[in-house]
């Protein structure tokens, strides 16, 4: 949600004057413009994946993920308690159970935590990389292998970011990333499925569309191998990803700069330590993502922040959907996506978890989105203002 400028209006353009806003067929009006191919071809290109499938949501490019890696009724899918609600709607869409294990203090599945979790019906992990950042991938691709678990990546908020060179999204059988109004890079609405497994991508275009086959120029004579559903992207939502998509090397390296900048400002305030960030050149550095030494703490710290005006939020205060503690309708998962868990025995009791970490971790989570388009001098005011808040924070009741 960066910049937006004369290149997106043009493809948008592009697009209105065919007047063909579907991204299939109709090979006689489109003038061979082809907006959600370009954009598969952008993002394959930004992570190195041979296989892009552009779809309607982040949330369904996570469902199609799971659908193509395989993963189905009544399997056992291990997910974060921290990630954004729309991991585990996925999985559950995807007609699969919810198994929630622990994170540590890279914010992501660790792989303790995931090992704990592990029962004899677990067929994969969603693991879902947050707050701009990668899980702690050596340990975490032990314990998948160990185990000889599906991978599935939700890099919702973590596209572009990297883990010794290899991107995320690209670990496992399949990832996905959202272009979300709030992600790096937005198309209004859209995500992306990734894979460098040519059947899984296959699956995952078919499944989008009504399991459509996609072979030929006759849509009325295509071939149904499964069944799916509409999640298809509109070609006016690809042409401004093909654009965004592009722009990302760029707000990738302009946010790096920031962060380093406020990482230098404040790294040696007292109380004030770092998510950390097991490969750092590899970071998106989309947010800072600050850890006070207690919940109390950061609570105050918030407190500060708010009353000095500035940004930043906290996961634990504010019902921001993305922790556990915050999904009340866990606790009878009636929601569209309720498919019959019961039927299925829940594998856990979701009102009872052993998440000790996540529960620890992200009550002290403080982050700040970082914006491309910051000046030095902003950068400097928002460390000013970090700092002068957790100084009064953490001198209160000394
Ligand atoms: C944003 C997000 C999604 C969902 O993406 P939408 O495009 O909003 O559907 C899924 N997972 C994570 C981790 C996200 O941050």
């Amino acid at each position: 949600m960066e910049f937006f400028g004369a290149a997106e209006r043009k493809e948008i353009n592009d697009v209105l004057e065919t007047g063909i806003l579907f991204r299939y067929n109709h090979e006689a009006q489109r003038n061979n413009i082809y907006k959600a191919r370009e954009f598969e071809a952008e993002v394959a290109k930004l992570v190195g994946a041979n296989y892009a499938h552009a779809v309607s949501s982040g949330s369904t490019a996570v469902l199609c993920a799971l659908a193509a890696a395989g993963i189905g009724a009544g399997d056992e899918v291990i997910v974060p308690p921290f990630t954004y609600i729309a991991t585990v709607e996925a999985v559950l869409m995807a007609g699969a159970l919810p198994v929630f294990a622990d994170i540590d203090d890279t914010l992501c599945l660790s792989a303790d935590g995931i090992r704990k979790a592990i029962s004899p019906k677990t067929k994969a992990v969603c693991l879902v990389h947050m707050c701009g950042q990668m899980a702690d991938m050596d340990a975490i691709m032990a314990v998948i292998q160990e185990n000889n678990l599906v991978l599935v990546e939700d890099a919702g908020q973590a596209m572009g970011a990297s883990y010794k060179g290899i991107s995320t999204g690209l670990w496992g059988k399949t990832g996905a990333y959202s272009f979300d109004f709030f992600k790096i890079a937005t198309a209004g609405e859209g995500g992306i499925m990734v894979t460098n497994d040519e059947t899984a991508y296959k699956h995952a275009d078919s499944y989008s569309d009504h399991g459509h086959d996609h072979i030929g120029t006759n849509r009325g004579m295509e071939q149904h191998p499964i069944m799916g559903f509409n999640y298809r992207i509109s070609e006016l939502h690809a042409a401004v990803g093909v654009v965004q998509t592009r722009r990302v090397p760029e707000i990738i390296q302009r946010n790096n700069i920031h962060k380093t900048q406020l990482l230098s400002a404040l790294g040696q305030v007292p109380g004030l330590s770092f998510a950390r960030i097991p490969d750092t050149n590899g970071d998106s550095a989309t947010f800072l993502n600050l850890l006070l030494p207690d919940t109390e703490t950061a609570g105050r710290v918030i407190a500060e922040l708010n009353a000095a005006g500035v940004g930043g939020f906290n996961y634990w205060f504010t019902n921001m959907y993305h922790f556990i503690n915050q999904w009340t309708h866990l606790k009878n998962m009636h929601t569209a996506a309720a498919l019959p868990i019961e039927k299925f025995g829940a594998p856990q009791d979701y009102n009872n978890l052993d998440i000790p970490n996540a529960q620890a971790v992200v009550g002290r989570l403080i982050s700040f989105g970082i914006r491309a388009t910051w000046t030095t001098d902003e950068v400097d005011a928002l460390a000013a203002n970090i700092e002068a808040a957790v100084r009064k924070a953490t001198l209160v009741e000394a």
